[in-house]
């Protein structure tokens, strides 16, 4: 979507998936979402960045937004990154919320803040999985899942945040939860539950 019109038209709710590639954005939605995915693709053209629409059950939409590139990826990428994530999450009518991906060894990057930033300011609610959790011992864990809620306060006060793991089938039903009443609260059009 180089431009806002490829979408589909606005619809029912939207929750969006980012994260910078290889956070795990890929094996949560996975886990998480309908194994249906829909007939539409936005293609941008020329370029491999996709944006995947599937089923969340059956009253919204999990659109899968491109990766984030690893910190050495060239300039260009990276404002084209900047363009289409940062237009989709500012002007689409139909989003109810961000979940925004990020690998629990190395969370809050600075595309990570960037991103919270934006959602803050457009006044998006934002839900953060810590994935990959099997990787740090349960103490660990334990610790970065406070330090980044501690710093969410800060970055984007209502953001909820939690540990997860494709692999061991951790936090599921947390965020199958937390996305349904994202989801309701959309569709009630109020603000959501403050997180978590
Ligand atoms: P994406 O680029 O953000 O979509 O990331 P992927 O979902 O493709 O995952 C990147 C890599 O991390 C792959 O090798 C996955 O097998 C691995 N991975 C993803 N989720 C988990 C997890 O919960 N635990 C572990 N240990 N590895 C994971």
């Amino acid at each position: 979507m180089h431009d806002p019109e490829e979408l589909p038209r606005p619809g029912a709710p939207e929750v969006a998936f980012a994260g910078r590639s290889n956070a795990g954005k890929s094996s949560a939605i996975n886990a998480l979402a309908g194994r249906r995915r829909l007939a539409f693709v936005s293609k941008t053209p020329g370029r491999t960045q996709l944006i995947n629409f599937f089923a969340l059950g059956d009253r919204a939409y999990l659109v899968d937004l491109p990766g984030y590139g690893y910190a050495g990826v060239p300039l260009e990428v990276r404002r084209h990154w900047q363009h289409l994530v940062g237009t989709y999450v500012s002007t689409r009518p139909s989003l109810a919320a961000v979940v925004v991906v990020m690998d629990c060894r190395h969370p809050l990057t600075s595309l990570d803040l960037t991103l919270l930033e934006w959602l803050r300011a457009a006044g998006r609610p934002a839900h953060v999985l810590l994935t990959k959790s099997d990787k740090l011992s349960r103490q660990a864990s334990r610790a970065t899942l406070d330090r980044v809620r501690s710093q969410l306060a800060r970055l984007h006060p209502g953001a909820s945040v939690q540990l997860f793991s494709s692999l061991k089938r951790e936090g599921l039903e947390e965020a199958a939860n937390r996305l349904a009443s994202l989801v309701d609260d959309a569709r009630k059009n109020k603000a959501p539950a403050k997180g978590e």
